[in-house]
């Protein structure tokens, strides 16, 4: 907007044409607000306290433009889907590990731990001696063993019982049995219904053992020379 009374001004102070409609144009650009009383006024807006930082030297962000750029040209180029193609392609080619369980059966090492046995002497004596090493050491407490001293006196257990939903496998019963007694087969395919079909006792560990004699007198001898 222009100002009638600085025009009148610039006109009476004898300036020529030129010169005044210069200065009618300076005065015409000049914003309103900054003129207060005939000296510039501070703009009415929030100083901050600290000029904002320039961007760190080396910084390496992107910007918006071309993150969206590389990711459109990936969509395009279907880079996702040629990955997922080869990554099939590859294992279709591969050799198969699949086995047929239980008909194929992975190796198994000769010092897996299974489920335990109690062994005898080929004579058919038990080679238990009651001497509750295994119970002792025993860091889930899940061996219970009760025993008795013959008539021949000899030292025999009359009770042997093993909580397999206590037991963690750890190895130490047989590992402390000084007589080879106590042993974990390479029984894996056992299961129990309820709860106590998991708690096995003395003729159910004997009978195991019975059972599975052969193979676990193999494993122990492969073994010896580790032991
Ligand atoms: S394997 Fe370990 S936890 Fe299981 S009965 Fe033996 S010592 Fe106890
Ligand atoms: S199984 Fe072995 S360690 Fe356990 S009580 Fe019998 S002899 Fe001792």
């Amino acid at each position: 907007m222009s100002d009638p009374q600085q025009k009148t001004a610039a006109q009476d102070n004898g300036a020529s044409e030129p010169a005044q409609q210069f200065a009618q144009a300076v005065v015409d650009a000049r914003p309103e607000d900054q003129t207060v009383g005939g000296q510039a006024s501070v703009p009415n807006q929030q100083q901050p306290d600290s000029p904002p930082s320039p961007p760190a030297a080396g910084n390496s962000v992107r910007p918006v433009w071309l993150v969206a750029s590389l990711r459109m040209l990936r969509s395009l180029l279907l880079l996702e889907l040629l990955r997922g193609l080869y990554l099939t392609g590859r294992k279709f080619f591969a050799r198969k590990i699949t086995v047929r369980y239980p008909e194929e059966k992975t190796p198994m090492s000769p010092r897996f731990r299974g489920l335990h046995a109690l062994r005898r002497y080929p004579n058919g004596e038990e080679r238990c001696i009651a001497c509750k090493l295994c119970e002792a050491v025993c860091p889930a407490m899940a061996i219970h063993i009760d025993s008795e001293v013959r008539d021949d006196g000899s030292r025999r257990t009359t009770r042997y019982d093993i909580a397999m939903v206590k037991c963690i496998f750890c190895g130490l019963c047989e590992e402390a049995c000084p007589v080879d007694a106590i042993v974990e087969s390479h029984v894996l395919e056992y299961h129990g219904e309820k709860r106590g079909d998991l708690y096995y006792t003395k003729e159910m560990l004997l009978a195991n053992g019975d059972k599975h004699e052969q193979a676990i007198a193999a494993a122990r001898a492969a073994e010896a020379k580790y032991r």
